[in-house]
């Protein structure tokens, strides 16, 4: 990849014929402390928060709050748990000490959900200081966290910045270059669906689709040397670059399952993990769903009896789920994709093509087996849900128009 392709899509650089939305993102590449002192003193903030996990050293945690101090901001340092849901000490630290902030600055993956949420909650800038290649939801135009059981969400406009240390990068540690290697691979079934809404509604930027999927594809062809980190946090740019341009709308079933994935399981898994597993089971029942004749399936989705389970499992009101549910399947209209599914079944026979080599780079990078991670049951609860979470769309959304998830439901109910 050309150095500094990133920078140039984030910064609006992006040749399409559609009107694709523009985050305010800088990237700046150097070393952490020297970038985040200059962002600091472009944006004159007096009070600047900075969060950190236990396991932060504490060399680097003053290091960063002397280069915020020579900047004329007061620095905060806030100890965030990794773990952000229903650690009570975590909404309150945050929601007290973010108030004054006028800048958020985090280094750690982990982390970085509940930062940027905050950051966006106070429309303030965020600092990213990628550590690691783990960039899962960089950029993306909306921002989550799961407090008390409760997933909030709300959209992100704020400025971010990006600061990129190439020599940093290279001690990244094995497990953070293979979850996000699974972050980035899992994507393919995100082209599938970015694909098929593309079909339903003529919402499409092909050059986004072929930017994503040269960005995975490259994904695959890293070496496992020390330049791995940077190459896929470059990858995963290009990716954040794309979701950010469709405005979040290039995002597959994967994120949906992997999302309602999270408390379940033998081990807690992380969120790239998660999307990993599910990336391959759902390409394998794409591939059955849109090569098999399903318009004469005779179960018919209750709507509301769905609205009220997801409701009561993910603790979001029953009629934003059931508004959401009707405008999804108002426009899942599979006669649409009749024109294109000879071209959508031969793309979805190449990507499944992939699985070896994903695999393969999977394991040599140092990933953990994920088979039998989750039961029958947890599988199908999770994809049966996925099709009405409020603010995506997949082909589980199709899936539940045709009555093909009705089929799930019964076969769950027999094994039961
Ligand atoms: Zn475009």
């Amino acid at each position: 990849m050309d150095k500094g392709k990133a920078e140039q899509l984030l910064g609006g650089e992006f040749c399409c014929k559609c009107d694709g939305g523009k985050v305010s993102v800088e990237v700046r590449r150097g070393v952490p402390e020297q970038k985040i002192e200059e962002i600091a003193a472009a944006l004159h903030a007096d009070k600047a928060v900075l969060f950190v996990s236990r396991h932060f050293s504490e060399s680097e945690r003053a290091c960063f709050e002397a280069a915020l101090r020579a900047a004329g901001a007061q620095p905060v340092t806030v100890s965030v748990r990794r773990r952000f849901d229903n650690a009570l000490e975590n909404a309150g630290a945050l929601f007290a000490s973010a108030k004054e902030a006028e800048m958020i600055v985090v280094c750690e993956s982990g982390l970085y959900d509940a930062a940027a949420y905050f950051a966006a909650l106070r429309n303030i800038p965020l600092v990213y200081a990628a550590f690691s290649p783990e960039a899962d939801g960089i950029l993306a135009p909306t921002v989550s966290v799961r407090i008390r059981d409760k997933t909030e969400r709300i959209c992100a406009d704020n400025p971010r910045y990006i600061v990129i240390d190439e020599e940093r990068l290279k001690r990244a540690n094995r497990s953070e270059v293979a979850a996000a290697f699974a972050s980035i691979a899992s994507g393919i079934v995100s082209l599938i669906d970015y694909r098929v809404r593309g079909a339903l509604t003529g919402e499409f930027c092909r050059e986004s689709y072929n930017l994503a999927r040269g960005a995975i594809s490259e994904a695959l062809h890293i070496g496992t040397d020390e330049n791995a980190p940077l190459t896929l946090l470059e990858s995963r740019l290009v990716i954040a670059a794309v979701e950010n341009h469709t405005r979040g709308l290039f995002s597959g079933g994967e994120c949906a399952v992997a999302e309602l994935l999270e408390g379940s399981g033998k081990r807690r898994l992380s969120s790239a993990e998660r999307k990993f597993a599910a990336a391959f089971l759902l390409l394998d029942l794409y591939a059955a769903y849109f090569s098999s004749p399903h318009e004469n399936l005779l179960y018919v989705p209750d709507y509301a009896q769905r609205a009220e389970e997801l409701s009561s499992y993910i603790g979001c009101g029953k009629g934003t789920i059931l508004t959401h549910m009707l405008s999804a399947g108002a426009f899942a209209d599979e006669e649409k994709i009749a024109l294109y599914l000879p071209r959508l079944l031969e793309e979805i026979e190449i990507l499944r093509g992939w699985f070896g080599s994903i695999t393969a780079k999977y394991r040599d990078l140092g990933g953990t087996d994920l088979s039998d991670q989750y039961t029958f049951g947890e599988w199908a609860r999770a994809i049966d849900r996925a099709a009405d979470l409020p603010g995506t769309f997949s082909t589980l959304t199709l899936m539940r128009e045709s009555g093909a998830l009705e089929l799930l439901r019964k076969e769950l109910q027999d094994r039961n």
